[in-house]
């Protein structure tokens, strides 16, 4: 019988879910199906977990007969206790601190469940589908509402002894920059999250920045838009987000030396604006980036690839958990 597993990319926004294939094409995975339900977090933590086990008891129902089920893997956004399988952290899933999501979901499914953090299951999609197919070692960027990171090593998740590794989001771009949620101040989220962006071009308005001033509404987008317009002021906030990617991707590379380091997350979609700044940067701050990338020329590997999935690598990456 033909193995298949289910992912879920618990968001704030959208609930998704989709039952994919072990084998599928090149030994690459098969999406058999997908369902997007919106995430109603305002009913609770309860109707939401109500919710998504409905999707997925349907999608059971409906393969049973011709697949065999390995497993459920969930993607939540938020600092995951793997051995508990509780949320231990989430700032955007209101109740779920504490809960055991893992046992529950298990007993109501009567399937094995891993959860996970979704940046680290945006990693693993984009390792398994994505920009870091046939790639062993690599580390990956999500630029969202914060800033998560995943690192693979020797194909594989690398957890750090308990589990909290890859938080490249709280390394340090400016020693007494912006508080950060962590506690800690001027980290990398700070500068390159799609909220970072609004507060920059915020405080670059409150100094008189006219451009930006004029905006009906301060969101990414409408900042990237108006840098792609020519504003020089929309310009500068991406140059700042990239100049704090290049500096943190420098120490990446510098300390790692992988062949691969993956930018994704919506805020990536800003490529264009802050890309040529974070290249300079990392160019001026990395020996080892310099030496493999000399004059644009790739000699020895160091790829900067944007991610190829977008918010499908959550999903995808989220079906590979049980896999793992
Ligand atoms: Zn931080």
């Amino acid at each position: 019988m033909t193995k298949y597993t289910i992912g879920v990319d618990l968001g704030g926004t959208n609930l998704r879910v989709a039952a994919v294939d072990e084998h599928g094409v090149d030994e690459h995975g098969k999406v058999l199906e997908r369902i997007t339900l919106g995430t109603q977090l305002s009913l609770g933590r309860d109707q939401v977990i109500d919710d998504m086990c409905a999707a997925i008891q349907g999608l059971k129902d409906k393969h049973c007969a011709s697949l065999e089920l390995v497993g459920i893997g969930i993607g939540v956004p938020g600092i995951i206790d793997m051995q508990s399988g509780t949320v231990r952290e989430a700032a955007n899933l209101p109740g779920w601190a504490g809960f055991p999501v893992r046992s529950e979901i298990e007993r109501r499914l009567q399937t094995q469940v891993t959860l996970e953090n979704d940046a680290r299951v945006a990693t693993l999609g984009e390792k398994w589908l994505g920009a870091g197919r046939g790639v062993d070692d690599m580390a990956m960027l999500t630029l969202g509402t914060g800033v998560g990171g995943g690192l693979v090593l020797g194909g594989k998740i690398w957890y750090g002894m308990s589990g909290m590794a890859g938080e490249f989001g709280h390394f340090t771009v400016e020693p007494e920059g912006h508080p950060c949620g962590c506690g800690s101040r001027g980290c990398l989220e700070q500068y390159a999250s799609a909220t970072a962006v609004v507060r920059m071009a915020k405080e670059a308005a409150a100094a008189g920045a006219k451009g930006l001033r004029g905006l009906k509404e301060l969101s990414s987008k409408a900042v990237y838009d108006l840098a792609m317009q020519g504003d020089q002021d929309a310009q500068e906030v991406f140059r700042r987000m990239g100049r704090a990617l290049g500096m943190i991707l420098a120490d990446l590379v510098n300390g790692l030396n992988l062949p691969m380091y993956v930018i994704g997350g919506g805020a990536e979609r800003a490529w264009s604006a802050f890309a040529p700044t974070m290249f300079e940067e990392l160019r001026a701050r990395s020996v080892v980036y310099a030496a493999s990338v000399p004059d644009g020329q790739v000699i020895s590997g160091t790829m900067i690839a944007r991610a190829e999935l977008g918010s499908d690598a959550g999903l995808l990456g989220a079906a590979r958990l049980p896999l793992m």
